[in-house]
């Protein structure tokens, strides 16, 4: 079980942004922006790569409704998955950084 599944089973706490039968989104432990979304699907795909396609759909309302509720839909954001060893993607569970708050380089991860 990934870190992330012991998020969204409770047995870890986050700092909870937005929540549906499907999806989460809480802050990242660790801002790499003013703004640093983790999103993610409750479901435990290992990376991009391994997605049911069909999930998307609803994981793209959902971060829709994160930016809007961030403040973020205005001013934009960046949004980064990281997919297995080369792609830098530390913990195993699907996930998507939602970054904003500012003007950001290519160092924001
Ligand atoms: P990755 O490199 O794309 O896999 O990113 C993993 C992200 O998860 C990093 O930005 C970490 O700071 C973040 N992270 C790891 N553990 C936790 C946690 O317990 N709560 C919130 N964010 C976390």
């Amino acid at each position: 079980m990934t870190i992330f599944s012991k998020i969204v089973s409770g047995e870890i706490p986050c700092n909870k942004v937005l929540e549906n039968e499907d999806f989460l989104a809480f802050h990242d432990i660790n801002p790499k922006a003013p703004v640093h979304i983790l999103i993610i699907p409750k479901v435990e795909y290992t990376c991009f790569q391994e997605v049911d396609p069909k999930i998307m759909v609803g994981l793209t309302e959902f971060t829709q409704k994160v930016a809007k509720l961030l403040g973020l839909d205005e001013r934009g954001y960046r949004l980064i998955t990281n997919n297995g060893s080369d792609g830098g993607q530390e913990v195993l569970h699907l996930h998507f950084h939602l970054l904003g708050g500012a003007k950001l380089s290519w160092s924001h991860l």
